[in-house]
């Protein structure tokens, strides 16, 4: 990707424009680092995204282990302050169409709250 066509994937991003504060969103934590909202369509009683302030497109792009780490440690202190760490939890991290990637800047799922189906 040229540094223009980068540029503008970052401009039109959803998420980024979350992380730049241009569009609202119900947002329970942030640091330098990572945003953690409520997702809009919550697929269980706490449904959150931990999101990178940094764009990075899908899982494919992702060359940082310490960003990795620290979206599964940001996503776990929360899932404690939301109280949900005894009862259980589940991290997803969807990539591409057919992993179900619907948001192209990486994010991590926290879902909880109730008992969650078996996926495989
Ligand atoms: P994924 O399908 O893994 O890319 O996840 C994208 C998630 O972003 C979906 O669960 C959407 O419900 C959620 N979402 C889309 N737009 C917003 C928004 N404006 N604020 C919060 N969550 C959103
Ligand atoms: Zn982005």
């Amino acid at each position: 990707m040229t540094d223009e066509a980068a540029d503008k994937a970052v401009d039109n991003c959803l998420f980024c424009k979350i992380v730049r504060k241009e569009i609202p969103a119900d947002v329970i934590y942030e640091d330098d680092t990572v945003i953690a909202f409520r997702d809009i369509t919550p697929q269980a009683p706490v449904h959150v995204l931990v999101v990178p302030r940094t764009h990075v497109s899908t899982v494919n792009d992702l060359e940082d282990p310490a960003l990795a780490g620290y979206l599964i440690m940001t996503a776990k202190k929360l899932a404690n302050e939301l109280g949900i760490d005894e009862s259980g939890y589940r991290l997803v991290m969807n990539c591409n169409e057919q992993g179900g990637q619907t948001v192209f800047h990486i994010h991590l799922h926290l879902l909880g709250g109730q008992q969650l189906g078996h996926l495989i």
